[in-house]
């Protein structure tokens, strides 16, 4: 088989820090061990493979590493019973991109465990759009759902709005009948973010310093990608019985917050975690996704680049600069 691209990270092994990301020319047999091999046809850029790229956050945990988190395209080889030569395929998380060799490259090689097919109703470019991030928002979602939240039981917050968490779960929210107070620290993305179905835009900045153990109730939940002081504030500004699906850590990985929401109003605080989630899990998501997400809204939220801007729209999600979800189009 011709060799095909891959984005490579190494380090130095003495300083253990890491090198720039590159993009090399690989063969079958740089891929690590999987009873899958999938020819990568979309895949996409999230906050987590911007930390791998950049090395901002120790994310890459075996070197070499192929980066990239999320992929979509079609199986062609298979030692896996449940899939077949041809199958159109999904992987999200699972430590790829991490520990194991991921996405960004002509070919990837998995555990057929990882995988779920294609939803019916979305496009393999889709998937992608969604991702990692959509999926999120969706896990997200299905948590406040799950605990009793309701379009009845008054607004929903999202936080880090213009990102891709963010606009996913605007535009689940808007779909699904919620009246969506965006959290943005982008003046300039307030016509976006009404456009996906957000009825209110706040500052980012009413939320990202210390404030009051607890304050005016606001809010009956929220959608969390940003954590530390902000989700403090979103904690104890939410109403009496509410709860708060917390994912992220945009703004940082600390919690400086206090019992009182949780023992004077009893607000729950919901962890949702993507990349361990179990299979049925992962399909009920997509399944919802296929339902529930405006596919006009997810085609506004995201936009198309080719292989060879991977490395830079990286670095330019860590600074903030990307709004909504990134498709690579391999
Ligand atoms: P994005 O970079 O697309 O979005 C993050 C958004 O957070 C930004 O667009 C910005 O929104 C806001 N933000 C950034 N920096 C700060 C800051 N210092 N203070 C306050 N807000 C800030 O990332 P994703 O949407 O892909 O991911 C969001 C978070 O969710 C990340 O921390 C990611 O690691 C986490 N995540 C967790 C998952 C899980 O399984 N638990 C899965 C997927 C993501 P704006 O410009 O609107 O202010």
């Amino acid at each position: 088989m011709e060799p095909f691209k891959a984005v490579w990270i190494t380090r130095d092994e003495e300083t253990k820090k890491q090198h720039p990301a590159e993009v090399v020319e690989i063969s079958l047999d740089d891929l690590m061990e999987g009873d899958v091999t999938l020819k990568v046809e979309h895949s996409t850029v999230n906050f987590k493979d911007g930390l791998a790229i950049t090395g901002k956050s120790p994310v890459v945990r075996r070197f070499p590493m192929i980066p990239g988190i999320d992929a979509s395209g079609e199986v062609v080889a298979s030692d896996n019973p449940d899939f077949a030569i041809g199958d159109k395929v999904v992987l999200n998380g699972w430590g790829v991109g991490e520990t194991h060799m991921g996405g960004y490259a002509g070919y990837a090689r998995l555990k057929g465990d990882w995988l779920i097919h294609k939803p019916h109703g979305l496009t393999g470019a889709q998937c992608m759009a969604i991702g990692t991030a959509g999926y999120t928002a969706m896990l997200c979602v299905m948590a406040l759902e799950r605990h009793g939240i309701n379009p009845d039981r008054g607004p929903i917050l999202v936080t880090g709005a213009a990102g891709g968490v963010g606009s996913v779960a605007i535009a689940l929210l808007g779909k699904l009948g919620y009246h969506v107070i965006a959290s943005t620290g982008r003046a300039s993305e307030q016509g976006y973010l009404k456009d996906l179905g957000a009825a209110e835009i706040i500052d980012r900045n009413e939320l990202s310093e210390p404030g009051r153990p607890l304050g005016k109730e606001r809010w009956a939940g929220a959608v969390d990608a940003v954590g530390s002081t902000t989700l403090a504030n979103v904690l104890a500004q939410t109403q009496y019985g509410g709860a708060v699906a917390a994912c992220g850590l945009a703004q940082g990985l600390d919690l400086p917050a206090t019992v009182m929401p949780f023992i004077l109003r009893g607000v729950s605080l919901l962890g949702v975690d993507s990349v361990m989630a179990p299979k049925s899990i992962r399909v009920e998501a997509y399944e919802r996704l296929a339902s529930d997400l405006d596919q006009d809204k997810l085609q506004a939220l995201s936009k198309t680049i080719g292989f060879d801007d991977i490395i830079q729209t990286a670095t330019d999600i860590m600074d903030g600069k990307v709004r909504g979800r990134v498709v690579i189009e391999m």
